[in-house]
């Protein structure tokens, strides 16, 4: 029987990218969404194409009892969870003078605390079976900083020290927890940036362009892998060899 994967954030962009991925690599996917229901359920059809089952369900992550109630579905309509994609993040850029404390407590509650709520769930379905796959997506921000993200870089970073701890704990029951750190990946949380500000920072990338969402999901899948199962704890950088940190 297939796996079943969980994609937070699934609806667009990386997640959706991710969701798919997984589908062509066997697994079940449940594609999780806040406000797209139409996108989400559009993905759906795209998954069941290519012949794995899917569902799509709605839940703000950010919020405890939500995501509590988004696993009972979840089991409940499908399966229980195997491999959770903690992927839903926001961003609300400002330096640090101008940043309010609801711009940081937007992002740490969306990027940080959804990943603890949802994994926390998760691991109550992977411990019972003895197998589990967490993939996280932080971001290279987390491990170099940003001037104008203190908050997004501080979520991201908080991300990775969460993956290695959860890693430690629940690596002698078959569950790995790694984390995917993407560098600059041409989706709508990229593509405010004016033409200008992307030719800089395609510059300063050894690979020469911005990468795509299917870069991330490719490393994602590599992690969800039945045979990845002594790697974990991990942070792969997918950017182009821009941080190599
Ligand atoms: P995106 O804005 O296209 O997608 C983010 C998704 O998360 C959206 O579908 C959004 O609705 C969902 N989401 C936000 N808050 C949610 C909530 N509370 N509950 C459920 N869903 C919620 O951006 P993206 O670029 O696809 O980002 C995906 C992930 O990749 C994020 O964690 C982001 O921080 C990370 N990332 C992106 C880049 C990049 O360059 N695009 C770089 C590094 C890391």
């Amino acid at each position: 029987m297939a796996r079943l994967a969980l994609v937070t954030g699934a609806a667009r962009g990386i997640g959706r990218a991710i969701a798919l991925e997984l589908a062509r690599n066997s697994f079940d996917v449940a594609v999780n969404f806040n406000h797209s229901a139409e996108a989400a359920e559009a993905l759906v059809k795209e998954i069941e194409a290519l012949g794995v089952r899917a569902g799509a369900f709605q839940a703000d992550v950010s919020d405890s009892k939500q995501a509590e109630e988004l696993f009972r579905k979840v089991r409940e309509a499908l399966d229980p969870v195997g491999v959770l994609v903690n992927n839903a993040g926001i961003t609300r850029d400002t330096l640090l003078m101008r940043m309010k404390p609801e711009d940081w407590d937007a992002v740490l509650s969306t990027n940080l605390n959804s990943a603890f709520y949802c994994t926390k769930e998760a691991l109550r379905d992977m411990a019972r079976a003895r197998w589990g796959r967490i993939v996280t997506i932080s971001s290279v921000v987390g491990l170099t900083g940003n001037a104008g993200q203190a908050n997004y870089a501080a979520s991201k970073a908080g991300l990775i020290g969460f993956t290695k701890s959860i890693a430690r704990e629940y690596a002698a029951r078959g569950i790995t927890a790694n984390a995917v750190a993407p560098g600059f990946i041409d989706t709508s949380m990229t593509e405010v940036l004016k033409d200008d500000v992307k030719a800089v920072i395609a510059a300063q990338i050894p690979a020469g362009h911005i990468g795509a969402p299917e870069d991330v999901a490719r490393a994602v899948a590599f992690f969800a892998r039945e045979e990845s199962s002594y790697i974990t704890g991990q942070v792969l950088a997918v950017d182009g060899g821009m941080t190599m940190c």
